[in-house]
């Protein structure tokens, strides 16, 4: 299959609308690609031994400006007959270049053409990229390492759901899964001597397929404390020596899990202790709240799209609640889960 490269511009406006200018940026598809395919093997569409690896950005125009303008765009995989399969997430919105917005603002702002923290709008277009193309349009197609396959376990999706609380709002778009009450018992016990730190730990657990659905789901069965971190009131950063002695924790358990998240806690009550109870009570900070760090941290740690993040908001004003992030059509996005309420996981 031959398809076009592109090129990647985006045109900011201020709030107002008035334009500031055009903006070529390179864009890291990765996050999308790794979606699709996730979505595809979840729905038994795709078998990860049935691409090849190659995959290709494709352009979704404006329906009313049409090219160079981009409602959005999908993703199409390489079969290994070269066919073209699909994508199976119906596709990616103009949502996605915000991060490369983002950074473009940063250049803007640095050339004074916009001011610091000025809000400003974005159309994103694309520009078939010359023949024989430059650096910028390799990235929308490249030969990537194909994804490791995925460890999975065949277990009816009925037996973890019987007795299972949900907490939140599954998405039909999100795979389910499944946290132990006595994991987030663990996460508070932790939390609570922390002090006005961030702290956090990793989730590990199994990898699910229900083939008579299809579905696949993950259950976490364990957090590991994550030691040696840089944190403070804002941030945790993990360091190698963190990942050394969590790699050591995981292979002494000795239960074939795999790595499926992290977990840290938001201070919250020490970030608002200057509002007042009513405010910190309707603070965007206090619930569903992750920030450009935490994606960063995501993104470079735990790109895969099973891969989650729960977060412990402990606030001054009720107890400490929980909110989980994963990653939904590129962007990381609060979603729901299934508590295992009660129940201990057998060890295998
Ligand atoms: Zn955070």
């Amino acid at each position: 299959m031959s398809a076009t490269e592109y090129r990647y511009a985006l045109e900011i406006f201020r709030e107002d609308g008035t334009p500031i200018g055009q903006v070529p940026v390179s864009v890291d598809f990765e996050a999308a690609r790794e979606c699709a395919l996730f979505a595809g093997m979840r729905r038994n569409s795709l078998a990860i031994d049935e691409i090849t690896g190659n995959s290709s950005i494709l352009p979704l125009w404006h329906p009313d400006d049409g090219r160079p303008y981009l409602d959005g765009f999908r993703v199409a995989f390489d079969g290994e007959a070269g066919e073209t399969a699909d994508d199976f997430t119906g596709g990616f919105a103009t949502d996605y270049f915000r991060p490369a917005a983002r950074k473009a603002s940063v250049g803007l702002v640095a050339e004074g053409r916009l001011k610091e923290g000025e809000h400003f709008r974005f159309r994103t277009l694309a520009f078939p990229a010359p023949v024989g193309g430059d650096s910028a349009a390799a990235t929308s197609r490249e030969a990537r390492d194909v994804s490791p396959p995925l460890d999975l376990r065949e277990t009816r999706l009925a037996d973890l759901m019987e007795g299972a609380l949900t907490s939140g709002t599954v998405d039909a778009e999100d795979f389910p899964v499944f946290l132990p009450s006595r994991v987030l018992e663990e996460v508070r016990e932790l939390s609570r001597g922390a002090g006005a730190h961030e702290t956090g730990g990793f989730l590990v657990g199994h990898l699910h397929r229900d083939a008579s659905l299809p579905e696949i789901f993950a259950e976490i069965t364990a957090q590991i404390p994550a030691r040696h971190v840089i944190s403070d009131t804002s941030r945790l950063t993990f360091t190698q020596a963190t990942w050394t002695e969590a790699q050591g924790m995981l292979d002494l358990r000795q239960r074939g899990e795999q790595w499926l998240g992290w977990w840290h806690r938001h201070p919250c009550r020490e970030w608002c202790k200057n509002c007042s109870i009513e405010s910190q009570r309707v603070c965007h900070l206090a619930n569903d709240f992750f920030s450009e760090h935490d994606r960063q941290v995501h993104q470079a740690v735990f790109s895969r799209a099973f891969n989650v993040a729960l977060v412990l908001n402990d606030v001054a004003f009720s107890d400490a609640t929980y909110s989980l992030f994963g990653w939904r059509r590129g962007g990381m996005e609060p979603r729901g889960f299934h508590v295992l309420a009660g129940r201990s996981v057998p060890a295998s």
